[in-house]
């Protein structure tokens, strides 16, 4: 972790019911289902809040946290938190439940005691941060309402602006949350759209599943796609194919992809369109 410059929009809390815990390695468990997330985070917040806020009742969370939770990880080399939990008055969203504000904590900032220290865990902000223009991040802020698939998308930046390029290259303009805010139509399909992140039909075998390693320091650099011939896509194809760990058999089956994403971009433009010309 050692990215910590300030962030132009902050994506990681953002209200009740959508936050981020991607770099505190959330989705990085064998089974990333949010049932299985949700399960594991309301049964190690309801312990933590029973775990005695001293050194050693902390350690002995970690241990129990850890050894309930044993599992083979997406990504091994890195860390899986154990405390991460849910916050907020209705435990509405996962957080930290070593920060300051969380329950029971006294205002003290106890994440000295976890595995990155207190002030990585402070002051990190994931490439995100400010690769992703703030109006892309505004637009996932004003559509998604839970912090499961918030945090699934908000790390990949790469993939989330080629999407938004591809649909302003089609509607002939940049595009920001105004679009979106008010109409509820555009919003859904998007809503689609970005969903290919958990059903693309041509993610490969081999691929890692639905986390995403958000750290850029190689260590688990996704590769490019093994073009199944000559025919290249549009760049931002590329960008898109590469970064759902696509594997396609044909060009044929490329072709479909393409279509694919074609369609979701076409409806969400005659959305925007015919909002734009309902309310001119
Ligand atoms: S992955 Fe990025 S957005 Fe998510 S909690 Fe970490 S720094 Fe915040
Ligand atoms: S202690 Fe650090 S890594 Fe763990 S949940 Fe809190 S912020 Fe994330």
């Amino acid at each position: 972790m050692d990215n910590h410059s300030p962030p132009k929009l902050y994506l990681c809390q953002v209200n009740e019911t959508v936050s981020c815990g991607a770099c505190c390695g959330l989705y990085n468990v064998a089974d990333p289902s949010r049932s299985a997330l949700l399960e594991r985070l309301a049964r190690r917040t309801a312990r933590f809040a029973k775990t005695p806020r001293t050194e050693d009742g902390i350690e002995a969370f970690r241990q129990a946290i850890e050894g309930w939770t044993p599992e083979d990880r997406p990504f091994p080399q890195f860390h899986h938190c154990p405390f991460l939990g849910l916050i907020g008055s209705g435990h509405t969203r996962v957080g930290c439940l070593l920060h300051p504000d969380a329950p029971g904590n006294g205002g003290h900032d106890l994440r000295y005691l976890s595995y990155y220290g207190a002030q990585a865990c402070r002051s990190y902000f994931c490439p995100s941060t400010g690769a992703l223009p703030v109006r892309f991040g505004q637009i996932l802020q004003t559509i998604l309402e839970d912090w499961y698939f918030y945090g699934l998308i908000i790390t990949e930046h790469q993939l989330v602006r080629a999407i938004f390029e591809v649909l302003e290259e089609k509607v002939g303009r940049m595009i920001g949350p105004e679009d979106f805010r008010p109409d509820r139509e555009a919003s859904a399909c998007l809503l689609e759209l970005l969903d290919v992140k958990r059903s693309w039909p041509y993610r490969r075998a081999n691929a890692s599943g639905l986390c995403h390693f958000p750290f850029e320091n190689g260590l688990y650099s996704r590769p490019p796609v093994s073009w199944p011939g000559a025919y290249r896509p549009r760049q931002s194809y590329q960008i898109i194919f590469r970064e759902l760990e696509s594997g396609f058999r044909s060009e044929e089956e490329l072709h479909r992809a393409e279509k694919l994403l074609d369609d979701h971009v076409d409806r969400i433009a005659d959305h925007l369109a015919s909002f734009r010309r309902s309310t001119a």
